[in-house]
């Protein structure tokens, strides 16, 4: 058994009907779906998810986007699951992101970058739980 990330499809590549393609990359890198749901955010959803993230200059910015639209929030398993998804999207920036990455092929912008990924196990737990109940996972049922 591998370890859990929490991803998010972004409104923007939900918006451009890119989810079936990122989602065929991140099940043929070998993530194993383990829960998802299609959600639109509140405003006071997406401050709750980017709490860690408030006070920064970006962060009305962000957290009016992820609720201006709906999104895909998944929770994945792998071997080394945090690091290997943000692997296979690349940086932040797609401008930064390494060829053949998620976020070099789909994001348009250092903010509207079309996935998210967890940075952490302990942040990956603490993310599943902010939208998925136990019995929602897979493994657990
Ligand atoms: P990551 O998503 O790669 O972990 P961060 O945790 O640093 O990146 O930032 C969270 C999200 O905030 C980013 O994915 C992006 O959507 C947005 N963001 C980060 N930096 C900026 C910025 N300088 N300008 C606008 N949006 C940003
Ligand atoms: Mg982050």
């Amino acid at each position: 058994m591998g370890t859990r990330t929490l991803a998010i499809i972004k409104p923007d590549a939900m918006g451009a009907n890119h989810h079936g393609k990122i989602l065929a990359r991140i099940v043929d890198a070998g993530f194993q779906v383990q829960a998802a749901r299609i959600i639109k955010m509140s405003k006071s959803q997406a401050e709750g998810f980017y709490e860690i993230h408030r006070g920064q200059p970006f962060f009305e910015e962000l957290t009016a986007f992820m609720s201006s639209a709906p999104c895909m929030p998944m929770v994945l398993e792998k071997e080394n699951a945090v690091e290997q998804f943000r692997q296979l999207i690349g940086a932040t920036d797609p401008a930064d992101a390494a060829a053949g990455t998620i976020r070099r092929d789909f994001a348009s912008s250092v903010g509207e970058n079309a996935v998210h990924g967890s940075d952490s196990d302990e942040n990956a737990e603490k993310e599943v739980a902010f939208f998925f109940a136990v019995g929602d996972i897979l493994a657990n049922l």
